[in-house]
């Protein structure tokens, strides 16, 4: 009785999967990292936050303002007449 075959079969079947499992693994680990990253904000003090305007560069008019008092790149609350030096305008 040879069912050779059937072991190659059962054991390329076993190998696949336990591939997808490990690329699907993988997968997850970076999305996990990447959300991390994309959390990681820096400080008031690193990006020269102000409170104030800097002329006419104010948080409400950047593209990285997040109303009411955020922003994606700065930590803390960010007021909307306020600067840094990550300031980028909204087009
Ligand atoms: S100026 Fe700086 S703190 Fe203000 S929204 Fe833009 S990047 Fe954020």
């Amino acid at each position: 009785m040879n069912n050779g075959g059937n072991d190659c079969q059962r054991i390329s079947r076993r190998v696949a999967l336990t591939g997808t499992a490990l690329a699907l693994g993988a997968a997850a680990i970076g999305t996990a990292v990447s959300q991390a990253a994309a959390q990681q904000k820096i400080s008031q003090t690193d990006a020269t936050y102000q409170a104030m305007p800097k002329g006419d560069r104010r948080c409400d008019r950047c593209i990285n303002f997040q109303p009411p008092n955020a922003c994606k790149f700065v930590q803390g609350d960010i007021s909307p007449s306020g600067w840094c030096q990550l300031f980028s305008p909204k087009t």
